[in-house]
This record gives C-alpha cells, sequence and structure tokens, in this order.
C-alpha cells in the first residue's frame, strides 16, 4: 500500500490506537492479515466507498456481507430516516417488528417463530442457551473452519493431538466451556459417527455454517449435511444452521433449505438481516421458541432488541430482495466473475485457486495446487502471499476483506464491468504469486 496516498487514514489510526484496543471495534479491521494499516471510510454509496484521504475504492466487502443492495441503498435509507423521525428506541412493542418477523418467517416456512437480537453472535448464543434447555443436555458440537461469532462455547478449536483433545482460541475462554464443546473437521463421516456413537445422549445440539464461508469457502456435500440432519434427528440433538452469512444470499431464505434442502431445527441470521444497521434474528419452530422467556424459561433479552429502526432497515433490504431481481443479478455477475476465471486457468494451462458459490468468492493464493475442503488442509504459512496482492488490489482500487480467510461479496449493485476489473485483478494477483513463488 502506498501509504503517501493514505496520510489521513494513517493519521486517524494513530489516534484510534491510543483509544481502542488497536485502533479497531473487530480485529480483523486492523488489517494485520494483510500487513497494512487500515482505510478510513468517509461515505459509502452503492458499488464504492471513499475513504478520508479521498480515495475510491469498489467494495468487495461489503459490511461482510450485510449489504447485499450495496452501500446507502435508496429505500433502505429512506426507511430508516423516515423511522428515526418518530423515535430511535421505545424499549417497547412497535408494528415493525411483526413486519420483518411476517418476511422472516415467510422465507424460512416451515419455521414460523423469530426472535430479533442485535448480532449474529447473540442469535448463535440464544440458539445454544435454547438447545441446552430443549434437550436437557450439555455437549455442543461445532466444526473446525467454521465461525459462530464469539460466544465462549464457540471459541473453541480443535486440538492438533488427539481427535477430541479441544482448546480454547481465545484466552479467558474456561475449561469447563472447552469441555463442552467436541469440535470436529468439516465433511468427516466417520469423526462424526464416532462422537454421536460415544456421546449420543449428551449433544444438545450440532451448530454449522451450511455453507462455511468465514474460513475461506468450504463448501460441504449435501450428503455429510443430510448426515448431520440424520444423526441429530436419531439422538435427539437439535441441528442448528448459522446462517448469518448465507441467509437471504441464495434466494429469500436459506442456504440449508433453497440449495441442500435440509430443514434444521433452528436458524441464526444476521449480516443481511439487518439491511445494515445492528440486527440479528433467530428462527425456529413455534414449539422450540415459545422455550423463551417470557413465554417459556430459557431467558434471553435486549435493550436494543428489535429497535424500530434497524428493523426498519431489515424490513426495507428485505422487500427489495423478494422482488427477485437481486438474485438474477448476482447469479449473473457470479457467473460473469468464475467464467473469466475459468478462462484465464485455460489460458494458463490449469484451474486458478479460485471458489465460487453463488456471490461468495475465495481466491486462496497459498494453495498449493488442489482448494482445501477443511481447515486442517490449510497451508500452514497461510496469508503470505496475500500481503502483496492486497496491497496491489487496493492501489486499483479495488477493497477486499483484509484477510486471505475472508470470502468476497459480490452484491446486486456491482456493475460487469467492475466484475471484469476484478477478475482481472485476481488472476493477476495469481500470476504475480507465481512468480514470487
Ligand atoms: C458474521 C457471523 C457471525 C457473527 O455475527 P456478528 O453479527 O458479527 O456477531 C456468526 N456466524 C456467522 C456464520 C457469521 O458469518
Amino acid at each position: 500500500m502506498n501509504a503517501n496516498c493514505a496520510e489521513r487514514s494513517l493519521e486517524l489510526h494513530q489516534k484510534a490506537r491510543e483509544l481502542m484496543p488497536d485502533g479497531v471495534n473487530s480485529p480483523v479491521r486492523a488489517f494485520k492479515h494483510v500487513g497494512g494499516r487500515p482505510i478510513y471510510v468517509s461515505r459509502g454509496e452503492g458499488s464504492r466507498f471513499m475513504d478520508e484521504d479521498g480515495r475510491c475504492f469498489v467494495d468487495y466487502c461489503m459490511g461482510w456481507g450485510a449489504l447485499i443492495l450495496g452501500h446507502a441503498y435508496p429505500t433502505v435509507v429512506e426507511a430508516v430516516q423516515k423511522t428515526a423521525r418518530d423515535g430511535l428506541c421505545f424499549g417497547t412493542c412497535h408494528r415493525n417488528e411483526i413486519l420483518l418477523a411476517e418476511l422472516v418467517a415467510e422465507a424460512f416456512s416451515p419455521l414460523d417463530m423469530v426472535r430479533f437480537v442485535c448480532s449474529g453472535t447473540e442469535a448463535v448464543s440464544t440458539a445454544l442457551r435454547l438447545a441446552r434447555a430443549a434437550t436437557q443436555r450439555r455437549l455442543l458440537v461445532k466444526f473446525s473452519g467454521c465461525y459462530h461469532g464469539h460466544a465462549d462455547a464457540m471459541l473453541v478449536k480443535a486440538g492438533s493431538g488427539a481427535a477430541e483433545q479441544q482448546l480454547a482460541e481465545s484466552e479467558g475462554v474456561t475449561a469447563s466451556t472447552i469441555a463442552d464443546t467436541l469440535v470436529l473437521p468439516l465433511g468427516n463421516v466417520e469423526l462424526l459417527e464416532a462422537a454421536f456413537a460415544r456421546h449420543g445422549d449428551e449433544i444438545a445440539a450440532v451448530i454449522v455454517e451450511p455453507l462455511p464461508a468465514n474460513n475461506g469457502l468450504l463448501p460441504q456435500s449435501p450428503a455429510w449435511l443430510g448426515l448431520l440432519r440424520a444423526l441429530t434427528h436419531r439422538h435427539g440433538a437439535l441441528l442448528i444452521f448459522d446462517e448469518v452469512i448465507s441467509g437471504f444470499r441464495f434466494g429469500f431464505g436459506g442456504y440449508g433449505k433453497l440449495v441442500v434442502d435440509i430443514q434444521p431445527d433452528l436458524v441464526s441470521l444476521g449480516k443481511i438481516v439487518s439491511g445494515g444497521l445492528a440486527v440479528g434474528a433467530l428462527v425456529g419452530s413455534k414449539k422450540l421458541m415459545r422455550k423463551l422467556s417470557p413465554a417459556g424459561g430459557v431467558y434471553q433479552a435486549g435493550t436494543q432488541a428489535g429497535n424500530p429502526v434497524g428493523l426498519a432497515a431489515g424490513i426495507a433490504c428485505l422487500r427489495v430482495l423478494k422482488e427477485g431481481w437481486p438474485y438474477e443479478k448476482l447469479k449473473n455477475l457470479g457467473n460473469q466473475l468464475e467464467a473469466a476465471l475459468q478462462k484465464s486457468g485455460e489460458e494458463r494451462g490449469g484451474a486458478l485457486p479460485f471458489r465460487r458459490q453463488g456471490s461468495l468468492f475465495w481466491l486462496c493464493l497459498d494453495s498449493a495446487g488442489k482448494l482445501p475442503d477443511n481447515a486442517e488442509q490449510f497451508s500452514p504459512t497461510m496469508g503470505k502471499k496475500f500481503h502483496p496482492a492486497y496491497a496491489s488490489w487496493l492501489s486499483q482500487g479495488i477493497y477486499m476483506p483484509p484477510s486471505s480467510y475472508e470470502v468476497g461479496f459480490l452484491s446486486a449493485v456491482h456493475t460487469p464491468a467492475e466484475v471484469d476489473a476484478l477478475a482481472r485483478a485476481l488472476t493477476e494477483a495469481v500470476d504475480e504469486t507465481q512468480k514470487l513463488a
């Protein structure tokens, strides 16, 4: 990155570092994975944003996928402005709760009851507590390579030793929390069956991203996801699909149901359902959801839960998505990007290390040959080759999520010309990486 062109961002970052840990409110933003300094955004519109130094970037991070309609989509902004004029926060009931719950329940039918929270993390935490209460069991099963926010139980990772040795991914996670979470590799049938054979009557829930997209893009086979469904059914455990990133991205509903046709017991949502503000949601059957307080005994609450302005953004966003055109557009842009990279691959006599599912894409510059299918297959030096590529993208006015582990997001307002430029930039990064190797 050319620091000379980013004086203002650098100055702000230095100030921020004295006031917030490493200057940020969420780790990846510190740019540690790309060896630079964060960019300070001043305003966004459509597919682009401007930084404090007046530079313009085409954004492929898009609020980590929340902005499927791009920055400041007009009807979403209008809904926010109109709602805000009538009050920012009531801490009690209002009409928007019903309107958004209707849209979400329609999209996730037959699941028909919703709880609104303020983030994906909260939706997941609530789902886990609810699952434990509903089953009267202790253990949670998660998979390495899936991200579920920062609830303690979700910050447990697989150890490198024995199959069932677990470690904390963060300091401050207690041994008892670690002992209550089983971490398995994605896509592995034997270890999954063994875990159920051994602990089947102790497992409250299995949580998975039906399309793992927070640690590279690691699509799993419908057969393996189907096995999760079958084993949880057989052993009386719940299946939680964490669709915070995939919900509403592949169509008006969840990836699990729309793409692989598997019906989970609970779905956690965030990102797109928020229209860009701080909204998350948990969706389930009435029977399960009525276990939440005050209908039932599983406590969950929030001062800002169901905030009227946040829900207005969600309603406006989902209404546009329901029209269908954004998904048509996303499909075309995704196909265009993949076709361009395929062509580049053919010209170079081998496929590029690129993977796409719908409007999510991932370039894995560190893969030697085959792309990884689970976290265990990642190169130990993952990310090194990403630094120069990232700097080059920034210099071309392309903003990607600042980590090689993160996927890129197409939005419904990117243009075919922008996607062409993206395809060229990705191809060039592969060529440059090969020169370095
Ligand atoms: C982003 C994400 C979360 C966390 O959501 P926050 O709103 O950041 O708390 C959880 N699960 C998945 C699958 C996500 O992509």
